[in-house]
């Protein structure tokens, strides 16, 4: 085979990207992103950035000036640290799933000092906990993952904005895998910063990701206390964002993609966008059940952005995963962490519709049939077809 048959060589016929992220990319956003590649500080590319800016800040639920950063999430992850707090400083990291202690691992290496609530996967943040650390002492940050993508439970940022609205600590929340299909009502609920990336429920391709930071961070951000950061620089990239600029070389090609995204999700209506979320996860999650796959989530508020199955006994999860690609070219996600073969995952968000999860599941019912798996023929999609009527 030649080099140019691997470089012109696409996605197999039929390929379903049904991932915790990426997500599936509309063909308008692909199209926009086609579009010429211009100056990135002429005006061209100031209106499209000009242009997002406006159309994130209600998907957020913000007045907040917002930042682009040519990233992936995790990038977003440590800027939102180290704009905030240097070595010795104090933070409290919430730690409900792997992303959690991505960010107290991102902590660690900035020699931030990091004090951890550990929560049971899979169950609900318990607020009190929080709170008896927070009047013990006086955190930099209170850092949480809004949406956690590997176990399927959301974070009550309304409680725990509410628990450092008097206090000098601010709140951080990575809502990567949030943004655009769950809530968020940052100024309302007083989230100060929140980090998210367009790979997930914003339906571009990966890399661009972004920052939407508080009148109080700000002030914290202003005090400078020497701290090590340049390219993540908030100072810097407000000045920018405030000429509808980047500090660096804005990645042209991914600001169309998002503007046009965020046209299709006004399009619909966020209040829509939201419900679709909200009633799809759980269809699947319901015909997931009527196939004997349990909900990985014991109790709590589950996200509707992603659905996590625990694998049944005598099942491995990276074989349902395989198998899922080879059959039936549709992608979902394993683990990657301590839940390793034990649980699976699908991604509900961004671009998917009724159509979109019957399909998952008539897959799904095929792979389990396959691997010895008792299934009644049908019964998930019976069961998912019932909710969505119910749901109508
Ligand atoms: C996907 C994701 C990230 C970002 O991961 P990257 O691979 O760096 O883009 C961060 N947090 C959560 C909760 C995510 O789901």
């Amino acid at each position: 085979m030649t080099t140019l048959d691997n470089m012109s060589a696409v996605a197999p016929v039929g390929y379903r990207l049904r991932l915790p992220g990426p997500t599936e990319v509309p063909e308008r956003v692909r199209q926009a992103m086609a579009r010429v590649v211009v100056n990135h500080r002429g005006p061209e590319c100031k209106a499209a950035i000009g242009q997002a800016q406006e159309m994130i800040r209600p998907v957020l639920g913000t007045a907040n000036p917002v930042l682009f950063f040519a990233s992936s999430g995790t990038g977003l992850m440590e800027a939102a640290l180290v704009n905030v707090a240097g070595p010795g400083c104090r933070i409290l990291v919430v730690e409900h799933g792997q992303f959690g202690e991505r960010f107290t691992s991102i902590a660690r290496a900035m020699r931030i000092e990091v004090d951890t609530v550990a929560v049971e996967w899979g169950r609900a943040i318990d607020i009190a906990a929080v709170e008896a650390r927070l009047r013990e002492v006086d955190y930099r940050a209170v850092v949480v993952v809004h949406n956690e993508s590997s176990t399927g439970i959301i974070a009550d940022l309304a409680a725990l904005g509410a628990l450092v609205r008097e206090r000098p600590t601010l709140l951080i929340a990575d809502s990567v895998s949030g943004l655009g299909g769950v809530e968020m009502r940052q100024d309302e609920w007083g989230v100060d910063i929140v980090v998210s990336a367009s790979q997930k429920a914003l339906m571009c391709p990966p890399g661009l990701a972004l920052a939407s930071v508080s009148p109080k961070a700000w002030r914290v951000i202003g005090q400078d206390d020497g701290r090590a950061v340049f390219y993540w620089d908030f100072r810097r990239a407000l000045k920018s964002a405030e000429q509808n600029e980047t500090a660096f070389t804005a990645p042209v090609s991914h600001i169309y993609g998002l503007r046009e995204a965020l046209a299709m999700i006004h399009e619909e209506g966020l209040p829509a966008v939201l419900a679709r979320h909200a009633r799809l996860s759980s269809a699947l999650r319901t015909g997931g059940a009527a196939l004997g796959l349990a909900d990985f989530c014991a109790e709590g508020p589950r996200s509707n952005t992603v659905v996590v199955f625990q694998v049944p006994k005598g099942l491995e999860g990276s074989t349902i995963v395989r198998r899922l690609y080879q059959d039936h070219r549709t992608v979902i996600a394993g683990a990657r962490n301590r839940l390793s073969g034990r649980v699976i995952r699908f991604g509900t968000m961004g671009t998917f519709d009724a159509g979109t999860i019957l399909t998952d599941l008539l897959h799904l019912e095929d792979t389990l049939a396959k691997l010895g798996h008792p299934v009644v023929p049908g019964a998930g999609l019976k069961a998912a077809t019932e909710h969505l009527a119910a749901t109508a």
